[in-house]
């Protein structure tokens, strides 16, 4: 099977495909695990304009569906279907009992009151309605949402179901049964993989420089977080990048960004543009912003050591290729993103069972987690002389397919 360049949902079967046949599965299995069980479509109409929505749900084997909403111009299904299909992986790689799901919307944010986005949310809340619920699909925030629209399915979601649901979303205000912890959950599991990678490497921290790539939930919480330990270089929003070799001040880059909602011209940084960025010399890069960012046109002029896939699909098989060739070592997104979704899990609980988690009992266990399931992976890769995506896709296929075969679907 050969990947079509730069569709998410192509390069993910191409992954499915190569790491099925490594693992021996069956073929009609290797096409179930390249199929999604579910597919809504749907239209939300508002003001006169009408926006394209879908929830793909990939698979239940291990558990209800789990995975993030996404608000963005260009989104589309193959991305959607990825997505969902990644969700899959990861949940399985981490060990948590749930499937993959990923919903998308094509619609620009920037340009909506904050009156319209509710409307909107609640709009398509509506018509997911009975196909989502905490033992069925269970959205989450992903580019464009956050816990405000979390809030607001919620509150749609309980009207439909005729009772408070809590659980049917995670990520929500910690008023409204969220946990402490979930908004820099993906950040702070990234710098635990990270931090495990560089103890193997025998490497120190100190002397590591880290370019981000994004600065959203994601991005900004990983260089906030890891800049006590490492050094940030190079900053990067949609309106571009600021690069300072001594390293970017981070409480100045965030009041940066609240401020006037862009990085660009913090004081004593440069400007540089995105793909500046990503081929600037550094020890890690890090992409957290969205798919194919390292395509098979730049891959070969990146300079960084290691990449730590903060975003889900920023390497193209293309690419994934050339830089291992190079010998630029990746962890992969389903592993080193994986954070997010483990304390979603923790909060699902915490709806499910009303014992409300501390923050240092989150922590302790995403760390735990987080620390076993690369140490898995890496013990994977060692033992099979393949890279860190080979061994993440060989364990997470093979709990998945396990499920499936077990459950005798
Ligand atoms: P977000 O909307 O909060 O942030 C995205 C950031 O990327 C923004 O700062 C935006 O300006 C920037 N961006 C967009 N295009 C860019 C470009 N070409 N160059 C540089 N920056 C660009 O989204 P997020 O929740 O931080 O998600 C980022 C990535 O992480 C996505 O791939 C998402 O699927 C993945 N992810 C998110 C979570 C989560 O918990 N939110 C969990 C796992 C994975």
């Amino acid at each position: 099977m050969k990947s079509q360049k730069n569709n998410p949902f192509s390069n993910l079967k191409y992954e499915i495909d190569k790491a099925g046949r490594r693992i021996g599965l069956d073929l009609s299995t290797i096409k179930k695990l390249s199929t999604s069980e579910r597919i809504i479509n749907f239209k939300i109409s508002h003001k006169a304009k009408s926006f394209k929505g879908y929830r793909v749900q990939h698979n239940s084997s291990r558990g209800p569906y789990k995975g993030g909403f996404r608000f963005h111009p260009v989104v589309n299904l193959d991305e959607v279907k990825a997505l969902a299909g990644w969700m899959t992986l990861k949940c399985a790689l981490v060990n948590i009992p749930f499937g993959g799901a990923k919903g998308g919307l094509a619609i620009d944010t920037k340009k909506l009151s904050a009156n319209d986005l509710e409307k909107i949310t609640r709009a398509l809340t509506r018509k997911i309605a009975k196909f989502i619920g905490p033992e069925t699909d269970i959205p989450a925030p992903d580019v464009g949402t956050d816990s405000q629209i979390m809030a607001w399915m919620m509150d749609e979601y309980s009207k439909f179901a005729g009772h408070n649901e809590f659980g049917v979303v995670t990520a929500k205000p910690i008023e409204l049964g969220g946990i402490v912890g979930r908004e820099e959950a993906t950040g702070l599991g990234g710098k635990y993989v990270l931090d495990e990678f560089i103890k193997k490497k025998r490497l120190k921290k100190k002397n590591n420089t880290i370019a981000v790539q994004g600065f959203g939930n994601v991005g900004a919480h990983m260089a906030e977080l890891a800049c006590h330990n490492y050094k940030i270089i190079a900053l990067s929003d949609s309106s571009g990048a600021i690069y300072n070799p001594k390293g970017v001040n981070l409480n100045k880059a965030r009041a940066q960004k609240e401020k006037r909602g862009s990085l660009l011209g913090l004081k004593g940084t440069k400007n540089i543009s995105n793909e500046d960025l990503l081929e600037l010399k550094t020890d890690i890069l890090i992409p957290a912003a969205l798919e194919n960012q390292i395509n098979e046109n730049n891959a070969d002029k990146i300079k960084a050591k290691t990449i730590l896939e903060l975003a889900n699909g920023p390497t193209t098989p293309e690419a994934d290729k050339i830089l291992n060739e190079k010998g630029i070592i990746i962890v992969p997104d389903i592993l080193a993103n994986a954070g997010g979704v483990v304390v979603s899990y923790f909060e699902w609980l915490q709806n499910k069972t009303g014992r409300v988690w501390k923050e240092a009992e989150v922590n302790k266990e995403l760390k735990k987690i987080m620390e076993n399931a690369f140490n898995q992976t890496w013990k994977e890769a060692q033992k099979t002389k393949l890279t860190l995506r080979e061994a993440a896709y060989n364990l997470s296929l093979k709990r998945v397919a396990e499920a499936m075969k077990l459950r005798g679907m």
